[in-house]
């Protein structure tokens, strides 16, 4: 990686307290959380993205735990979420065409959903409005970042247009692509899962009863999630439909009639009539986990530091507990007049979440090779397992707990 080298006689860069590289949903909320809790430090998120683009071209959904909306909250974004989001009180796990297999309720944890599915435009959207409300945060999009300096005070941030800017530290939130990463050097553990999940949103003819469906198939998890009607009083679920297999037998390949007619030889019948309600969109699934979060005052977050397998929705929850983590302790020192970029903040922060994050992904992996595996042993192995877990109260109550993100 090249390292860039300051122009002699060039001007002093523009300087905040904080610069996030990366304006994703993970680089906007750790711009809001700084904003709200650390208000006397100056922020600055920078996207290579337009915001409108992103806003517009995105048709996933994201599953929001407990344990995160408690964070959002903090960072004064959740009052709005809340409003845009679909609680799921029903979760229904099946193995390819098995009868239901596990089923967890939110009544029987005291009524408590298990989390919300929001439309990431929705989460982008409410990020947005609340950035130009808070004075000390500037959102810097449609600018790519291209290079570092490291001085020791601080670190240089070099744009596309040329222009440099300068903070005590840059926070890493460029996804599983990361400059910032590829900047400090660190190695990364990876695989591809040789999946692609094609994702849309389906109305269908009955309401949906707040319930998310998990069907696993040996060609990938075929998950439906509830989510609010829309504008014209549809009932509206996104699917996240797994497929692997080379790229010209992809569903996107299909035309919409006959997509349609994949979807529909998967969905269960209890949703009635069913049509496409948006575009298709498909990403490629693989696992990548840094093998550092740090390095000096730089810290990577969410996508950038481990990027996992969709299968249990969890990726970006632990993108904000990331965030939730590394925030608190920079409005500490800020608030105690320390270095906010010093090494043992840093290395504090890495300490409290790779454990974590290392520990879901190898869940995530776990999952995905066991229901991806179409052996007679394995699948029998496995719908024991799931039919114990569903007779031990105990055994469920600790994956409810987990799903909710209150699990620890
Ligand atoms: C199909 C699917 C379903 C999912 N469902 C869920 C779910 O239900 N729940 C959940 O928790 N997670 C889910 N995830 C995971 C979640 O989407 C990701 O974890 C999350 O989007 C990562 O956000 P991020 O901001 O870290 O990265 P990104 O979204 O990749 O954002 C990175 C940003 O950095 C910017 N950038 C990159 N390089 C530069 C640069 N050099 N200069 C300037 N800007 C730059 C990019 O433009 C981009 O905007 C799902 C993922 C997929 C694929």
């Amino acid at each position: 990686m090249k390292r860039g080298k300051k122009t002699p006689g060039k001007s002093s860069p523009q300087s905040y307290d904080v610069i996030i590289v990366g304006g994703g949903l993970a680089g906007l909320s750790l711009a809001c959380l700084l904003g709200e809790t650390a208000p006397a430090l100056t922020i600055a998120c920078i996207d290579r993205d337009d915001p409108q683009r992103a806003v517009d071209g995105d048709f996933r959904t994201t599953a929001i735990s407990y344990g995160s909306s408690r964070i959002l909250a903090r960072a004064g974004l959740w009052r709005e979420m809340e409003k845009l989001g679909c609680p799921i009180r029903d979760i229904r796990i099946f193995d390819k065409d098995t009868p239901l297999l596990l089923q967890f309720l939110s009544d029987e944890m005291n009524g408590k959903d298990f989390g919300w599915i929001i439309k990431n435009s929705d989460l982008r959207g409410v990020m947005h409005q609340k950035i130009a409300a808070l004075p000390r945060v500037t959102h810097i999009p449609r600018m790519g970042v291209t290079d570092f300096e490291n001085t020791g005070e601080q670190v240089e941030v070099t744009l596309e247009s040329g222009q440099t800017l300068s903070a005590r530290l840059v926070i890493g939130a460029d996804g599983r692509n990361s400059l910032v990463r590829d900047w400090l050097d660190i190695p990364t553990r990876r695989w591809n899962y040789g999946q692609r999940a094609v994702i849309c949103n389906i109305a269908h003819e009955n309401p949906h009863e707040n319930r998310a469906i998990e069907n696993f198939w040996p060609q990938g998890p075929f998950a439906i999630l509830p989510v609010n009607d829309d504008k014209a009083g549809r009932h509206i679920s996104s699917l996240v439909f797994t497929e692997h297999g080379p790229k010209s037998a992809s569903l996107m390949k299909l035309d919409d009639e006959a997509f349609l007619q994949a979807v529909a030889d998967k969905f269960p019948a209890f949703y009635g009539e069913i049509e496409l309600a948006s575009p298709r969109q498909c990403y490629p699934l693989s696992l990548i986990h840094a093998a550092r979060y740090i390095g000096p005052r730089m810290a990577l977050v969410a996508d950038a530091a481990h990027a996992i397998h969709p299968v249990a929705g969890q990726g970006l929850n632990l993108g904000f507990r990331d965030i939730g983590e590394l925030a608190g302790l920079i409005a500490q020192a800020a608030e105690k007049g320390e270095d906010i970029g010093a090494p043992d903040l840093l290395e504090a922060y890495q300490r409290r979440r790779r454990p974590d994050n290392v520990a879901m992904a190898a869940v995530t992996d776990a999952l995905v090779r066991l229901f991806s595996n179409n052996l007679p042993p394995v699948r029998l192995l496995r719908r024991a397992g799931l039919r114990a877990v569903s007779a031990l109260p105990p055994a469920k109550r600790f994956f409810m707990k987990n799903a909710m993100g209150t699990g620890k």
